[in-house]
């Protein structure tokens, strides 16, 4: 017997043609997860993958493999011959397990026969192994109807057992769709949003703007720190610190306060674009919801977004804050994002922003500024890293 962890896609299932493309990186993306469990052996078996666990704790494995986006299923499993008594003897083993873990009354054995070849169908094996359990485990009963456990039982290349399908994310691998940049800012919000994004194939690269030496150095640290976070589920990426202090100052001295943060944003925007350009990026990614603050009204949103060309994805656009902060708690970004440091539109946050700005105005008030000039002085200025798990 070895201990494995299986692996289930769904949509890909539906990529017809693109289908190996998909799985290829699919199978990248859990070789670089499993590496620090020793590099271990992952295959392919009739549609489904597998992991060989070894000496290694297998939750361990299951908790890092079920965040590769791609993946809807992950089971840690017994993998035995596809030997009648193996399977009788690594069924009642399952359950004993099971049991030592939750209370557990009733059971019912689920068989898929992907090799038809095999000797018995799967009504058959079910039937059998339900009832070497009932005779080999005291107190359980059989229920088809609502059982405390399954016993999964797929008779493949190998024989494999399991009685847990965990949920993963589902989504698609990352990459397969492209790449984004993402806005990254010290809030709740952002990292959510390059999570969505990231899950939906997206490659991403993150952009955080600061005040420095008016925002701290420990506020730079709390967005790498997000960034880090994301990449577990995103891989490695660049992350481009831009200083905005320059502009902001600017905007200040020779633009009407209420337009401050608007303003601000636009050039966020702009920035954002000639990276985005510069690095074949073709999405910009931000965490804005409709109606959130006076920068994310409809408003406000269509004068941020004629700043630029590229499109800017916005995938909570129609969440709450409780749904969002949900998924933040769910990726382990909201304990970090709640930290108290400043951020860069806090230093000149207008005390009446506009909510319904006109373009005109706000071009108006732009024009008086050398917007190229103030871009790429700040672009020439910022600094690039990578951001590892
Ligand atoms: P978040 O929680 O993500 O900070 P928010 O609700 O505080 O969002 P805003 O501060 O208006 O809203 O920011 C809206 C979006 O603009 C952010 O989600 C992010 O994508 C981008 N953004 C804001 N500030 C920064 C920053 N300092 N650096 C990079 N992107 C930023
Ligand atoms: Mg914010």
């Amino acid at each position: 017997m070895d201990k494995v962890v299986s692996v289930s896609f769904g949509e890909l299932a539906l990529k017809g043609l693109n289908r190996s493309y998909f799985e290829n990186k699919l199978v990248k993306h859990v070789r670089r997860v499993v590496r620090d469990f020793g590099e271990p052996k992952v295959y392919k078996e009739q549609g489904k993958l597998y992991i060989e666990a070894e000496e290694f704790n297998i939750d361990e494995i299951v908790n890092t493999v079920k965040k590769v986006f791609g993946i809807v299923l992950v089971s840690p499993c017994y993998r035995i011959e596809k030997d009648l008594d193996e399977i009788t003897k690594y069924s009642i083993e399952a359950v004993k397990e099971a049991m030592s873990k939750r209370d557990i009354k009733t059971f019912k054995v689920q068989c898929k026969r992907a090799d038809k070849q095999f000797p018995m169908n799967s009504m058959e094996v079910a039937r059998k192994l339900g009832h070497e359990i009932l005779k080999e485990v005291d107190g359980l009963s059989v229920d088809v109807h609502k059982p405390d456990l399954y016993v999964y039982v797929d008779i493949r290349t190998n024989a494999y057992i399991f009685t847990e399908k965990i949920s993963a994310y589902g989504g698609l691998p990352v990459g397969t769709n492209g790449k984004g940049l993402l806005l990254l800012s010290g809030g709740i919000d952002s990292p959510v949003a390059g999570f969505m994004m990231a899950k939906r194939g997206l490659q991403i690269s993150a952009v955080h703007y600061h005040s420095y030496p008016f925002t701290s150095e420990r506020a730079e640290e709390k967005v790498k720190k997000l960034a880090e976070i994301l990449s577990v589920y995103c891989g490695s990426f660049r992350f481009y610190s831009v200083n905005l202090l320059d502009i902001q100052k600017a905007i200040n001295e020779n633009c009407p306060e209420k337009e401050m943060t608007l303003l601000s944003r636009r050039f966020m925007m702009k920035i954002a674009e000639k990276i985005a350009v510069k690095e074949e990026i073709d999405a910009l990614i931000t965490g804005e919801s409709m109606g959130q603050v006076a920068s994310q009204t409809i408003k406000s949103l269509n004068v941020t977004n004629s700043a630029v060309d590229v499109p800017i994805f916005r995938p909570l656009i129609g969440m709450d804050k409780t749904e969002i902060t949900d998924i933040a708690t769910e990726i382990e970004t909201f304990e970090t994002s709640i930290l108290p440091y400043e951020d860069c539109c806090t230093v000149f946050l207008p005390k009446h922003p506009v909510t319904r700005p006109k373009l005109e105005d706000i071009e108006r008030s732009e024009s008086v500024l050398d917007v190229d000039k103030l871009v790429n002085e700040a672009i020439e200025k910022m600094e690039v890293i990578t951001i590892h798990p």
